[in-house]
């Protein structure tokens, strides 16, 4: 009892805060609005998953916490990004080079490109250690805590001498996230850790991330289009679309909650269901809207079957809110059809 009421208070208090961010790239003459008014709170020892369609603006609003926007096109137009109450928008890029990695850390999408090809993997773990000035650690025991990396992560430490291109996509998946909690970072973001691999080992590399989660207390950003992955791994959920969260809420709320967002509705009935050989996956009809084009109304609204004329002239705000669940829809602010 005294373990879940000390669980649920490192939950209330947020260890990451973003707050109605804008992001835009700027392309060929072209503003590209990626992030449109995100706002998310992260508790202690707590994971979000944020689901969503490839081009939603997962990545984005990632790469806008860890501050490794491209700079040259990307530009945070507005909203901020609170580390322990602090903003991230304010620190120095030394500032964020020593909370990178120690105290936010993120495994990227891509096992086959993010790792240096030419470096072999302990010398790559043990970078990211020294980097951070690993507790002022001596060499033999930066060597050790590469070995006890390797092996936490399922590798054998003796392989810590060879190149990525002698482990397999899986292997090389283990490698980054040792990279990655190289310093026991306070906040991991996951971005598709498991899109690469095979299934077996996406079973192995998620109960990985949940058992360092429990050791370490991390706090857990999980993006993924997989709603099994939300299910199995997350606390909350929010559901990204055309780059804003249109629906959020507890994991329980948006699985088994009496109301859900139209898109929501969509991404569930696209899960092939293995219970029932008749049901077949229904894929959402139409395509994401341009991000330099969105429509005027509700982004949703070309795609949306429960469409009405409201919809596509202004865009709606949350309507619905019970609980921590909140969609944004006209269905729920008494739109006629
Ligand atoms: Fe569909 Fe309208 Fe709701 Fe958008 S606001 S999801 S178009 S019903």
């Amino acid at each position: 009892m005294e373990q879940k009421m000390n669980k649920t208070t490192e939950i209330n208090t947020p260890i990451l805060e973003v707050d109605n961010l804008y992001v835009h790239y700027q392309s060929e003459g072209q503003k590209i609005k990626a992030v449109n008014g995100v706002s998310l709170s992260l508790g202690r020892r707590e994971t979000i998953g944020l689901v969503g369609e490839t081009g939603a603006g997962k990545t984005t609003t990632a790469l806008a916490i860890m501050q490794l926007l491209p700079e040259a096109t990307a530009h945070i137009d507005s909203g901020d990004i609170r580390y322990e109450g602090e903003s991230l928008l304010k620190k120095s890029s030394g500032e964020l080079r020593a909370i990178r990695g120690a105290l936010i850390s993120m495994i990227f999408q891509d096992p086959m490109t993010a790792l240096n090809p030419i470096k072999t993997v302990g010398d790559q773990i043990k970078e990211s250690l020294e980097i951070h000035n690993y507790d002022h650690k001596s060499n033999a025991e930066l060597e050790k805590r590469v070995d006890e990396l390797l092996e936490l992560v399922g590798i054998k430490a003796a392989r810590r001498g060879e190149y990525p291109h002698q482990f397999s996509g899986g292997m090389k998946q283990r490698v980054l996230i040792a990279v990655a909690l190289a310093c026991q970072p306070q906040v991991l973001i996951a971005d598709e850790p498991t899109t690469a691999l095979d299934v077996t080992i996406q079973a192995q590399v998620l109960a990985l991330i949940e058992n360092l989660k429990e050791q370490l207390g991390t706090s857990v950003i999980m993006i993924t289009h997989d709603l099994g992955i939300v299910a199995q791994t997350c606390d909350k959920v929010a559901v990204m679309y055309a780059g804003e969260i249109i629906e959020d809420g507890s994991v329980e709320e948006i699985f088994n909650g009496k109301e859900r967002h139209p898109y929501t509705i969509g991404l569930f009935n696209s899960i092939p269901k293995l219970d029932d050989e008749s049901t077949r996956l229904s894929p959402i009809d139409g395509l994401m809207p341009d991000p330099a084009n969105l429509p005027e109304g509700c982004p949703f609204s070309p795609r949306c079957h429960q469409c009405m004329d409201i919809c596509r002239k202004v865009h709606p705000d949350v309507t619905y809110h019970e609980g921590t669940h909140r969609i944004k829809c006209h269905l729920f602010a008494g739109g006629e059809k």
